[in-house]
């Protein structure tokens, strides 16, 4: 073969080669998405952002509930043994925030789900570990919009506690869903173990309910935890 025509031979393999590199460069690009797919079924259990439903979403100072009256629904009514304190409790809340905070049996939209449950029998020893209640509330971290909350009671024999017409636990767990976390003080309605005979919702967490449902900026919620 003469030099030319091994030139174009060599000129015509490097060619084919391009194409042929060419063409299968772009398939070897194409197989990276797999590892991305991974991380989103990783986060598909995580809140979205409140951006995903609003293009203005609104930051709030604290945790807050933006559907007034609050909708609440109570799952399994029968089985609750305390349906008269469940209803005081609402009423309570209401009127010691000058009715700024204020409920209605409902199940649409943002809700508070209530559900009643038979208390565990404890030893007699044990009395202190009898737990009333229990709660949580869907709060968005990056508006501090709360969407929703989840309370339980417990039903507890009165032979085994010292049981009041006062709402005391059904209130604590009510301000877990309005976003409130516990506060060490014996007074305190939100002390985390409770059975301490508090009849009464602190001042600082009505004045605060005020501040933030009534946007009246002499009340503050100086010393209070929130729930995140
Ligand atoms: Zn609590």
């Amino acid at each position: 073969m003469g030099y030319g025509i091994k030139l174009v031979v060599g000129i015509v393999i490097f060619l084919v080669l391009s194409v042929f590199l060419h063409i299968y460069t772009p398939e070897l690009e194409i197989e990276e998405p797999s590892v991305q797919e991974d991380e989103i079924i990783q986060n598909e259990y995580t809140l979205p952002s409140a951006e995903t439903f609003y293009t203005n979403p609104k930051v709030y100072e604290f945790p807050t509930w933006t559907s007034r009256p609050m909708h609440y629904t109570i799952l399994n009514k029968e089985v609750c043994k305390n349906n008269k304190k469940i209803a005081e409790a609402f009423r309570i809340i209401s009127q010691e925030t000058d009715g700024l905070v204020w409920f209605q049996e409902s199940d649409t939209g943002n809700v508070i789900s209530i559900e009643c449950e038979d208390a565990f029998t404890f030893p007699e020893s044990d009395l202190e570990t009898i737990r009333h209640g229990e709660a949580s509330s869907i709060i968005y971290p990056d508006t501090k919009e709360i969407v929703g909350g989840n309370i339980k009671f417990f039903n507890i024999n009165c032979l085994q506690w010292e049981c009041s017409n006062y709402p005391e636990t059904e209130i604590h767990e009510i301000l877990h869903v309005l976003g409130f976390g516990h506060i060490n003080s014996e007074e305190s309605i939100m002390n985390p173990i409770g059975g301490n005979n508090v009849r009464r919702i602190d001042f600082k967490i009505s004045s605060c309910l005020k501040r933030i449902y009534g946007g009246n900026e002499s009340y503050s919620c100086e010393g209070i935890s929130f729930l995140t």
